[in-house]
């Protein structure tokens, strides 16, 4: 037996959480379930929308399956999704792309994988405001220390890339391909511009390849690379990016394959992994049995994986496959005409994924 932690997060989280652990139990994999809140409606009962029983739950069990949490505005709460990423050092954000059959989208075979680095970059938040003292600082110097001037109207916000992070993101990539018979991984980066981090990226990554000899291994310009997947996504595999680019191109491949319905993912680092669907909390659909549940069983696909359960998961993602292709028992969003009265609720559809195992 093996404990998940299943935070049933808030707005159509308890829906399709419930709808992905009934899935996943029918495939046989034997999960025993941890439920733990989380998100804004339990603010005012813990006075936090993080509770430290569920925090320490994840902790504990190093594998959670997480429904959305909204991400309250102007409480002074901060991200509960960004809190736990950094508390856990979850580094690799995982997000496979692929084509299901009687899914709408303009392209048909698409299976990419997105790895981004979740820990580095401009998203480090390492921010400075525009006219504080600090920014005036750091404008001085950097005028006084190179050729390029920065005027003293600007805000900066900085761009570290390290050698231990870019290393362990692409062990993960190479790992990961390995593992699932992948044939290629990409290294996506802009160093033709910024020599010293995307350079820096680039370089090691090189160095990584080469202990996988038995996966094919090439870089891509970033703008390239972007025109290449929307004219031939099927020479790409596992593609590899720092963190602003992975949060851009991760979008663009789940709108390759039909949108953020279908778009599962996963944060993954050495102290856990939390498994979620791309999409949030979708609060005015809270509570109607409307939305589609399938990114969040697509990512307890990718749990089962993780956890070694190869046959449950691949029972569930033929399920899903299935029903979809089928086109009758699913929610409106995957109707050709969204008001169609034949559409059923995410518990009917999870009904039908199980009815299919
Ligand atoms: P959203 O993903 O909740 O909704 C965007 C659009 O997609 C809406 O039209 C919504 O109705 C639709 N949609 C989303 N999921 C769907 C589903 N399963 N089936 C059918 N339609 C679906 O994005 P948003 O409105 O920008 O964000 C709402 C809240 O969710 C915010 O507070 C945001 O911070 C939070 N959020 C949380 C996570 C997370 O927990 N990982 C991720 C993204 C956003």
């Amino acid at each position: 037996m093996t404990n998940v932690t299943l935070i049933t997060g808030d707005g159509i989280g308890p829906e399709i959480a419930d709808a992905a652990r009934r899935c996943i139990d029918a495939t046989g994999a034997d999960i025993k379930w941890e439920p733990a809140e989380a998100g804004t409606e339990v603010m005012e009962k813990f006075g936090t929308p993080l509770p430290e029983a569920t925090f320490e739950s994840v902790r504990r069990n190093g594998v959670a399956l997480k429904a959305p949490i909204t991400t309250p505005v102007g409480t002074g709460f901060r991200s509960v999704n960004v809190y736990m990423r950094q508390q856990l050092d979850l580094y690799a954000c995982l997000r496979p792309c692929k084509s299901y059959e009687g899914v709408r989208s303009r392209y048909t075979d698409i299976d990419l994988v997105v790895v981004r680095e979740n820990t580095e970059d401009l998203y480090a938040g390492i921010e400075y405001e525009k006219g504080a003292d600090d920014t005036c600082e750091l404008i001085d110097w950097l005028n006084a220390h190179s050729d390029r001037k920065v005027t003293a109207d600007s805000g900066i916000s900085i761009k570290p890339i390290s050698v231990g992070a870019t290393q362990r993101v692409f062990n993960f990539a190479f790992d990961y391909a390995r593992k699932m018979g992948r044939r290629k991984v990409t290294s996506v980066h802009k160093a033709n511009i910024m020599k010293y981090s995307d350079g820096l990226w680039l370089q090691v990554s090189r160095e990584v390849a080469k202990d996988y000899p038995d996966i094919e291994f090439e870089d891509r310009i970033v703008d390239n690379m972007c025109m290449q997947l929307i004219q031939k996504p099927e020479l790409y595999d596992v593609i590899v990016l720092p963190n602003l680019y992975g949060d851009i191109i991760s979008d663009l491949c789940a709108g390759l394959v039909g949108g953020l319905g279908v778009a599962p993912g996963a944060n993954i680092g050495e102290k856990g992994a939390i498994f979620e669907a791309t999409h949030g909390s979708a609060p005015r659909y809270a509570g109607q049995n409307k939305v589609n549940p399938t990114a969040l069983i697509l990512s307890g696909v990718l749990m089962l994986r993780h956890l070694g359960k190869m046959a449950e998961a691949d029972r569930l993602e033929r399920a899903v496959a299935a029903v979809i292709a089928e086109g009758k028992s699913v929610t409106y969003d995957m109707k050709a005409d969204r008001t169609d009265p034949t559409a059923v609720g995410t518990k009917e559809m999870a009904d039908a994924i199980i009815a299919r195992m």
